[in-house]
């Protein structure tokens, strides 16, 4: 599959953002949205998405990304005032060689807390009653 240009409007991300499909959602602003991963890799693991459509990185507009990285600093700020975790990565993949499962463009942001390893990527289902009390947590601490 070509890495860029080949959106599909189906995708779950697209779905979520049409309301056709749930998310645990904790943010949300006319270009953003930020909702829980449901596969996560450590407590807190969270997912920021533009609104507008594209396949990953590579063929974003430089605009969407300029809207998007305010939210990912934004929601990565609220994360450690609620979560306290130790560290916060930060990562987003391009390909499905590189790790991308989910082709419209997203950032994780992921919870790193000391001594712990974080689980399998897009592997195992969180329970969601767990993720609703995370999300508001996250919510409150916004600022
Ligand atoms: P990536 O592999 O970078 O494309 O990341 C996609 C992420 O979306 C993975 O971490 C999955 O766990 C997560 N994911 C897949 N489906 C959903 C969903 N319906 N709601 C929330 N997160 C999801």
């Amino acid at each position: 599959m070509p890495l860029r240009n080949v959106y599909d409007p189906d995708n779950i991300f697209a779905k979520i953002l049409s309301g056709e499909m749930p998310c645990v959602k904790i943010y949300e602003d006319d270009e953003t949205l930020a909702f829980m991963d449901i596969f996560p890799q450590s407590k807190g693991h969270l997912l920021v998405l533009p609104k507008a459509p594209s396949h990953n990185l590579l063929d974003a507009k430089p605009e969407t990304l300029a809207k998007l990285m305010p939210t990912v600093q934004r929601l990565a700020q609220a994360v450690e005032t609620a979560l306290k975790p130790d560290g916060i990565q930060i990562s987003q993949f391009n390909g499905s060689v590189a790790g991308q499962t989910v082709f419209h463009l997203h950032v994780h942001i992921i919870p790193r807390y000391e001594g712990e390893d974080l689980d399998r990527h897009a592997a195992m289902p969180a329970d969601i009653e767990t993720l609703r009390p995370l999300a508001e947590r996250i919510a409150k601490a916004i600022s």
